[in-house]
């Protein structure tokens, strides 16, 4: 598929440039995260990646992690006080996270600059924006609207 090898490319380049390895590692836990874009925690990529190399170890996924981080290709995402996820979405977005399923959205912010929606302060630079919003997905939220209208 076109798609997987162009992924392939952005890995090996954007690791390149800060100065890191593709090892094959690096690659799976990659593929991983692009393969189910639902938000995992560390522990669950070491679950996935476990599957197609059954002796890496959680220090190896944590690290792995660390530096597609560090190379701009996987964002940390914190949504609630519980582990860290890991999101491969680059463009500016938003995380909605279901209070209900526990589910992690992607939110399309539709500005090309995350920091636009506030009005900062002068003097004020910004470097990273991170926009969490808490409440229920749509199926969430039809299942407690049926319940309400049910007597019970
Ligand atoms: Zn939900
Ligand atoms: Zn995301």
């Amino acid at each position: 598929v076109k798609r997987t090898k162009d992924n392939n490319g952005e890995l090996t380049r954007s690791l390149a440039a800060r100065g890191f390895r593709a090892t094959a590692q690096r690659e799976q836990v990659y593929r991983v995260l692009l393969q189910h874009r639902d938000h995992p925690t560390a522990e669950q990529v070491f679950l996935r990646v476990k599957r197609r190399l059954p002796d890496i170890s959680m220090a190896t996924v944590y690290n792995c992690l660390d530096t597609l981080v560090q190379a701009g290709l996987v964002r940390q995402v914190q949504v609630d006080r519980a582990a860290t996820r890991y999101c491969p979405n680059m463009t500016p977005h938003g995380h909605f996270h279901c209070v209900e399923c526990g589910q992690v959205f992607d939110i399309p912010c539709g500005l090309q600059d995350a920091q636009a929606p506030f009005r900062l302060p002068r003097g004020f630079k910004v470097q990273s924006c991170e926009v969490s919003i808490q409440g229920r997905c749509p199926a969430c939220a039809d299942k407690a609207r049926s319940q309400r209208s049910t007597p019970a």
